[in-house]
């Protein structure tokens, strides 16, 4: 999948970031075991001086065999009472050395492979992760979380309309939502919530996508609106190097709000029908939220294309009256 420069450069200092962590902690790391041992520095700079010394002789030429095999054995001695010397204090050669996420590539994004430079999936990962970070930029998803999410709104009185209380039937429903996130894999099912608006669609919504980053997935939250008009400008623009279309496709989970109040026109019912069919196909999971009445999305999409995406969808029916006002 091909990336924009923007991206591509956002994950290229996501992975830089982690290298230099990396490297900083094994800085202090160096400098606190010097200090508690001042003879380990005197170990290193004599090692590094056989290394030194190795090169030059290669460097003057001749006969430097047996030169060279005596500075080898002289450095594994030494490296061996090195190690022993920290092993006394409790540590060992590796804590010298920086421990990178990526073991594959030391964080720098490459390896080489039968004389081959390799992208390493860490890179790859960076890259859908800078994607979605890019996606998600306008929207406020630190502000929804389970945490956030107040129960005291939804009334305890039975309507008739009604099986059980608003309190329950949200109670039910914020469990499902947590147990969802907390068990969320590339084969989690996929999520339909339908119901009128402000009763908290959203905000479970965004809850879920803030605990499934967290797991390291890629995660894209966008109103279908906002889905179609990204489409629209990609399909109709010049610039190849967009990638969003993909991204919708290829994300770990996507989340679409409020379907059925984007602008219904020819382009966006084939838009939309080709994201969902994509997606269905690869398995990967959805959640969709809207207002609308299924018929009403029948009316938009076909009734065979609604009942596709809610037979293989866990479907959460909210009721109660519109949070929003009651905040008010
Ligand atoms: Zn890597």
């Amino acid at each position: 999948m091909g990336y924009n420069e923007k991206i591509s450069r956002r994950a290229a200092e996501i992975l830089s970031a982690r290298r230099l962590s990396a490297e900083e902690a094994a800085d202090n790391r160096r400098k606190a075991i010097f200090a508690e041992i001042p003879e380990a520095q005197r170990y290193e700079k004599e090692l590094s001086d056989l290394g030194i010394g190795a090169v030059r002789a290669l460097i003057k030429g001749g006969d430097v065999n047996s030169e060279l095999m005596k500075m080898k054995e002289t450095s594994l001695s030494l490296q061996k009472e090195y190690e022993e010397l920290l092993r006394e204090h409790g540590y060992s050669l590796s804590d010298m050395e920086p421990e990178f996420c990526c073991e594959q590539c030391g964080d720098t994004g490459y390896y080489e492979k039968d004389n081959k430079t390799m992208m390493c999936e860490c890179f790859k990962k960076a890259l859908a992760e800078a994607a979605c970070e890019e996606l998600n930029k306008s929207t406020p998803l630190k502000l929804s979380t389970f945490e956030s999410f107040d129960l005291k709104y939804y009334s305890m009185d039975i309507d008739d309309r009604f099986p059980r209380s608003p309190y329950d039937q949200m109670s039910n429903i914020l469990k499902q939502c947590k147990k969802y996130a907390d068990t969320f894999s590339l084969d989690s099912s996929n999520l339909f919530m339908c119901g009128k608006t402000g009763l908290g669609k959203t905000h479970l919504s965004l809850a879920i996508a803030n605990e499934v980053i967290k797991k390291g997935y890629g995660v894209i939250y966008a109103p279908a609106p906002k889905i179609v008009a990204t489409l629209e400008k990609e399909h109709f623009s010049n610039d190849r190097s967009s990638t969003d279309e993909s991204m919708f496709i290829d994300c770990d989970l996507l989340i679409v709000d409020d379907l059925g109040t984007e602008f219904s026109t020819q382009f966006s019912k084939s838009a939309i029908y080709n994201l969902f069919n994509e997606r269905l196909l690869s398995g990967k999971p959805i959640i969709i939220n809207t207002n609308c009445e299924l018929t009403e999305l029948e009316e938009l999409y076909s009734e065979r294309f609604v009942s596709r995406i809610i037979g293989e969808a866990t479907r959460l029916n909210f009721f109660g009256t519109d949070v929003r006002i009651l905040k008010k």
